[in-house]
């Protein structure tokens, strides 16, 4: 089975890997910051705060907004589970935004519709999570405006989005936003094992989340509350987490980092095969909105309706049979049994609903060969077959 996504380890990821392994340091060593460094240094950020996962940066960007009890949280309804999970960690409840039918992104149109509705309620998000799908930033100035005007914080989940750009600023940069969060999970476009980075602009920001991914613990001396009684003395300071990055996985991702312009250009020229393939294809492909560089991370192809032919889900079967591993990116968030247990139902977002009875993530990776691009558009040029 052709996966849709794989990671792409080189000699030279092997042996940063191994050097790490005979250092002194497997974990707390000099590689963490060495990676942040790099990365916040590419995105042009002023911090970055690495951490075990996506996930846990999700979780820490909400606490050190302040988000908790009481609060709203909204993320876009097209999106991993964890985008809107970081919410209720929290203990914040979590609502959804409907997608542009174009970008399938988070469309700000009908969020600000909703910030009307919320408003009058007095149900306004104190966070909105937009998230950059396939690699294609979500419309961030419009977000901007609104969040100005609405008062509400901004995370990015760029979690597919490493590489790209905004308006010739590189996503991470948070130009637009308060915190931008990357996922370095194998799928994704440069890889740790597990991994994720919270990166922002504020120095306070930064500071709480590197207090929340380490137990809430400091030895900082100039931030102490209390004369150190010791050399030994450290303080809690607040209620945090383990959720440290390693060194080994630093060492992974500081040596992919070498070849993260390089990935993004094949995903991209896979993109532009695959467009060309696929134009005379009863599907639809996708689009890339002008002032945007996608990373892609994912190449969506959607069944047109309407048309004589096979539905989705035959689509999908004929692929997997044919050895082409297709996914659904996503079906929408809150249609998961365990938000339809608080309460969300069908109908909230009819655009993401109409996307996830529509959409097939077909291979994207690097290591893709043009033959393997030839052979799934030869199979999905079988699927659509009537
Ligand atoms: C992968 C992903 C995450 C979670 O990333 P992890 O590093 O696996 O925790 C969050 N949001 C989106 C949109 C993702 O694709």
């Amino acid at each position: 089975m052709i996966p849709y996504g794989r990671q792409s380890i080189s000699q030279e990821d092997i042996h940063a890997v191994i050097e790490v392994l005979r250092s002194d340091f497997l974990t707390q060593g000099p590689t963490v910051p060495k990676f942040e460094k790099a990365i916040a240094d590419y995105c042009g950020a002023a911090h970055a705060v690495a951490v075990n996962s996506a996930t846990s940066a999700l979780h820490i960007a909400c606490l050190a907004l302040g988000a908790g009890p009481g609060d709203h949280v909204w993320t876009s309804a097209n999106t991993f589970v964890a985008s809107a999970n970081c919410a209720r960690y929290c203990g914040a409840e979590t609502d959804f935004v409907d997608i542009d039918p174009q970008t399938y992104n988070i469309c700000p149109v009908k969020l600000a519709d909703k910030l009307v509705e919320a408003e009058k309620s007095g149900t306004l998000p104190k966070i909105v999570i937009p998230v950059h799908i396939a690699g294609q930033s979500c419309d961030m100035t419009a977000i901007h405006v609104l969040a100005q005007q609405y008062g509400f914080r901004v995370i990015e989940d760029a979690s597919h989005a490493i590489g790209g750009s905004y308006q010739d600023i590189k996503i991470g940069a948070c130009r637009y936003c308060d915190i931008t969060i990357f996922s370095f999970h194998p799928v994704k476009i440069i890889t740790t094992g597990e991994g994720g980075m919270a990166l922002t602009n504020n120095s306070e920001l930064a500071w709480k989340m590197q207090l929340l991914r380490s137990h809430g613990i400091t030895r900082e001396p100039d931030r102490l509350e209390n004369p150190p009684e010791g050399p030994w003395y450290y303080e809690q300071q607040m209620l945090g987490f383990n959720y440290r990055m390693i060194d080994i996985e630093a060492a992974l991702g500081l040596s992919q980092m070498a070849r993260l312009d390089a990935f993004v250009e094949r995903r991209n020229a896979i993109a532009r095969q695959y467009d060309r393939l696929l134009a005379d294809l009863p599907l639809r492909i996708p689009t890339t909105t002008a002032g945007n560089v996608s990373s892609f991370h994912l190449y969506v192809v959607r069944t047109k309706s309407g048309q004589p032919g096979p539905d989705h889900r035959t689509v999908f079967e004929r692929l997997r049979a044919a050895g082409i591993g297709v996914n659904l990116h996503y079906m929408p968030v809150y249609l998961q049994p365990d938000f339809v247990r608080l309460g969300f139902a069908p109908g909230l977002c009819p655009e993401a609903e109409k996307y996830a009875q529509s959409a097939i993530s077909i291979p994207m990776f690097p290591g893709l060969t043009d033959e393997t691009v030839r052979e799934t558009v030869a199979a999905l040029a079988i699927a659509v077959v009537p």
